[in-house]
């Protein structure tokens, strides 16, 4: 092991209401363990719907406060300094997520660049609630200033397979436009998300603006999603939990972001150069253990080198060091829980039955046997129409199906209730074009895989929901457009 756990990592952490750390109002907390080694590393409150409520009084009182007088500098100013003080702290923060949800070491701190980035663009940006003056056809003494206002109090769900990323999609844009949020993290991985809110906090944040309530689902989600103070829901997670938040959401017409899941097509045409694409591919399925919305897990490889691809994919994904994300070298850690390790378990059985397995397919044991650990699988020679071509699997599972011609991959490709993302790795710059074109996805990738910058953002359509995330287009929708019409003669 390279490091020593945070101070943080102890004890039972509380819920941020109207700036105050205080418990949840049932008592109640729920165990935070490292899904490497199963170990208890400490408690987070039960929040229920008498937080919520608290929250989300406390984030409109927040709104309609001082926090409505600040200047787009004094916002930009705000989240600079935030930006710094989440630099400062980020060594404790990658290690909080690796222990709280398992990702390696190397992948949590080198969020670090990244998440500077994506905090200096919601710095960049705090100019959009902006006024325009429009000079107006119907009579010359008539003018119209045209603003765009914030939506008033965010309700964020997120899952929990990168919270120190995730939380930012609404923490940022909320104060980049004047809006508040109340934060719902996934219950098997809160704590960076309460250590993020308490390092807000002292970078000056106000009271009320940010409010953070952990808990189940159905105790905390759900009431959020339905309350009548909360103007707008961000949520990223399931289909099946969009669906109900969209039922949820339905008494005060609330405004919904939904980013879903996918099983998004990677293609790698015979002209591809292999040295690239087989890691970029097999790390398009493995990175993060398979638990990425955007997984390119339906790998579709030209069937000239379908059987060159699998060998060497399967080669590659031995190569592939699973451990406790701590130890030097690992580059995927654990699933999530048991629950998710089980699932997993079930399409790698279902996929031996239907498919080739060429590799992996096993849980770890040994060592690993406290933790939920599965090795990277392939399977070779499989259609789109099995079960592990169609469903959302959130782990290391790529499923190869062989195709003939452009026309089949894309019939292919877009054949699935899914539209999160895409690749394709060519490299004739023609088919590399027509291709991503034809790919029904809010994202496409061309020979990478997973790249996403802050400035553009990514979407899905289909199944996987609507709402992009990162881009202008994603802080305007914390804003609506308000006009006022002036009679000056
Ligand atoms: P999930 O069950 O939908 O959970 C997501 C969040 O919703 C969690 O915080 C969860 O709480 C909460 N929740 C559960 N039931 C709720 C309800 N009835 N009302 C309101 N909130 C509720 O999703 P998951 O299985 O944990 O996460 C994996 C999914 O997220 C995958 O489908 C993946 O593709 C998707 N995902 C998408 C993106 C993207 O950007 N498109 C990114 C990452 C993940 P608890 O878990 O605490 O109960
Ligand atoms: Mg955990």
């Amino acid at each position: 092991m390279t490091t020593s756990t945070p101070a943080f990592i102890q004890g039972s952490k509380k819920l941020l209401i109207d700036g105050q750390w205080v418990d949840s109002a049932s008592g109640q907390t729920i165990d935070a363990v490292n899904p490497a080694n199963g170990e208890l590393l400490c408690r987070i409150a039960r929040g229920n719907s008498d937080d919520v409520d608290r929250a989300v009084a406390a984030a409109r009182r927040a709104f309609e406060g001082p926090w409505s007088h600040y200047t787009p500098h004094e916002r930009r100013k705000l989240l600079l300094r935030v930006h710094d003080v989440i630099m400062d702290n980020f060594e404790d923060l990658a290690l909080i997520e690796t222990l709280d949800m398992g990702a390696p070491l190397a992948r949590t701190r080198g969020y670090k660049e990244w998440l500077s980035q994506l905090l200096q663009f919601y710095a960049s940006q705090t100019g959009s609630a902006t006024v325009a003056a429009t000079p107006m056809s119907i009579a010359p003494n008539f003018t119209a200033l045209k603003h765009l206002v914030p939506v008033g109090v965010v309700g964020g769900i997120i899952p929990w397979n990168g919270p120190l990323m995730g939380m930012w999609w609404i923490y940022g844009p909320a104060l980049a436009t004047g809006c508040t949020a109340v934060l719902k993290p996934a219950e098997d991985a809160s704590l960076t998300t309460i250590r993020v809110s308490e390092l807000m906090m002292e970078a000056g944040v106000p009271e009320g603006v940010i409010n953070l309530i952990t808990g189940y689902g159905a105790e905390v989600g759900q009431p959020l999603a339905e309350h009548h103070g909360v103007d707008r829901i961000a949520f990223t997670g399931s289909v099946v939990t969009a669906q109900s938040i969209v039922r949820a959401s339905a008494g005060n017409l609330k405004r919904l972001q939904l980013e879903l899941g996918g099983k998004s097509p990677d293609i790698v045409f015979a002209d591809a150069d292999l040295e690239k694409a087989v890691p970029g591919a097999g790390m398009g399925v493995f990175t993060n253990t398979g638990q990425v919305c955007v997984a390119g897990t339906r790998i579709l490889v030209q069937r000239e080198i379908h059987d060159e691809f699998v060998k060497r994919l399967a080669d590659f994904s031995r190569t592939v060091k699973i451990g406790d994300g701590r130890e030097e070298g690992v580059q995927i850690g654990p699933l999530i829980s048991e629950r998710q390790l089980d699932r997993v378990m079930h399409y790698v059985e279902l996929g031996s039955r239907d498919a080739e397995l060429v590799a992996g397919g096993q849980r770890l044991g040994g060592d690993h046997a406290k933790g939920y650990f599965v090795e990277p699988t392939v399977f070779a020679n499989a259609h789109n129409n099995m079960t592990i071509a169609r469903e959302e699997i959130f782990g290391p599972v790529a499923t190869v199906i062989p195709f003939d011609t452009e026309a089949e991959v894309l019939e292919l490709a877009n054949d699935t209730p899914y539209g999160l993302a895409g690749g394709l790795w060519t490299e004739n710059l023609g088919r590399a074009h027509r291709v991503s074109q034809g790919i029904r996805s809010g994202t496409v990738w061309v020979n990478c895989y997973g790249v996403i910058d802050p400035a553009v953002g990514f979407g899905g359509t289909k199944m996987s929901g609507y709402g992009g995330k990162g881009g202008k287009e994603h802080v305007e929708s914390f804003l609506y457009p308000k006009a006022t019409y002036f009679n000056i003669g």
